[in-house]
């Protein structure tokens, strides 16, 4: 089969078309086939080299994964040949203190599909039967694979770590993202005032569709003042941040007190120069969030059946032309999901 395998890290010439073979599930596995895998930035992590940890190579990256089931193993009763299924992309010990209380995301053993163990970028892949969730015959492949990522992080954050009630007031960081994209969504379906950032006129349009009351462009002015403006000196009470270092020190002045900065990346970098004052004197909550439970994922997919919120895909591409997808997320040219269709 083909599959994009990274043997090094690198720039995007690292990721490789390979013929390799077919991978045979083991007990309580199955064999997808797979019909689409969304690129996230974790791919663009994996790819130039890991921040911490350490990264088994060579790998087939894509942890996005959509497809119909071609083979089952031992062991797997509830799933049949031919089912379209999306797929959980965490794998967790299920017996630490941390799964046991309802925390998987911070299992010690916690590793992801197509980070830890080989994932979807390819024409067939294995995943833990478990991992599976029947496909919802509204969305097509492109969206469900457009969904596990980000759907199960935007809730995550905001729902679970955020703990947002309506009435309250988020910014949503980078609005063109993907896990912005859903972010935007969901708070708004929670009873939020919704407010975002973005980089054009376009995107921000693009934005409000999704559900963003206002969004101002960092390029242009001072957007921390404008979001002040717009909440009569107040600022806001939930951030939703994946950026990083080069939009904290922007977001702290633009939390209300009491307000809560929750994070779940840090692609423009991990460290500026904080004054710990601010973060006592206005009593704000920095909040670390890392990916998104099983239970998060089908929350999130049960509103987009229901119509609340759906799946933004950017560009579709064939496998061949994954090394622009990895461009069109360093470049940051997209609104939504990069998506690999086979
Ligand atoms: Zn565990």
């Amino acid at each position: 089969m083909t599959a994009a395998v990274l043997r090094q890290h690198g720039d995007r010439d690292a990721v490789q078309l390979e013929q390799v073979p077919i991978p045979e599930p083991a007990y309580g596995e199955v064999r997808i086939r797979v019909k689409a895998c969304a690129l996230n930035w974790l791919d663009v992590g994996i790819r130039r080299g890991p921040k911490f940890g350490v990264i088994p190579l060579p790998l087939i990256g894509g942890g996005d994964i959509a497809g119909e089931i071609d083979a089952l193993g031992a062991g797997v009763e509830n799933w049949r040949e031919g089912d379209a299924v999306l797929v959980y992309p965490l794998l967790t010990c299920g017996v630490c203190e941390f799964c046991r209380r309802g925390e998987p995301t911070t299992c010690p053993q916690h590793r992801i599909i197509g980070e830890h163990v080989d994932g979807g970028l390819a024409e067939y892949t294995i995943v833990p039967a478990a991992n599976l969730i029947a496909k919802p015959e509204s969305l097509s492949f492109v969206e469900a694979a457009a969904l596990p990522v980000v759907a199960m992080t935007a809730w995550h954050m905001l729902m679970n770590i955020g703990d947002l009630q309506a009435g309250e007031s988020v910014l949503i960081v980078g609005a063109g993202g993907g896990v912005a994209s859903l972010g935007i969504q969901i708070a708004r379906f929670a009873g939020a005032t919704v407010f975002a950032t973005t980089s054009s006129a376009e995107k921000a349009e693009r934005a409000k569709a999704l559900g963003a009351h206002e969004v101002f462009n960092y390029r242009e002015g001072d957007w921390v003042q404008q979001i002040l403006d717009a909440t009569n000196g107040r600022g806001v009470d939930l951030i939703q941040d994946n950026v990083g270092a080069a939009t904290w020190p922007h977001d702290l002045r633009a939390l209300a007190r009491n307000g809560r900065l929750v994070v779940c990346g840090s692609h423009s970098g991990t460290t500026f120069p904080l004054d710990i004052a601010q973060i006592y004197h206005r009593q704000l909550r920095i909040l670390g969030s890392n990916g998104g439970t099983f239970y998060d994922l089908t929350r999130t997919l049960a509103l987009v059946e229901a119509g609340h919120v759906r799946p933004v895909v950017d560009t579709v591409l064939p496998l061949e032309q994954i090394r622009e997808g990895h461009r069109l997320l360093e470049e940051g040219e997209h609104f939504g999901k990069v998506v690999i269709s086979f």
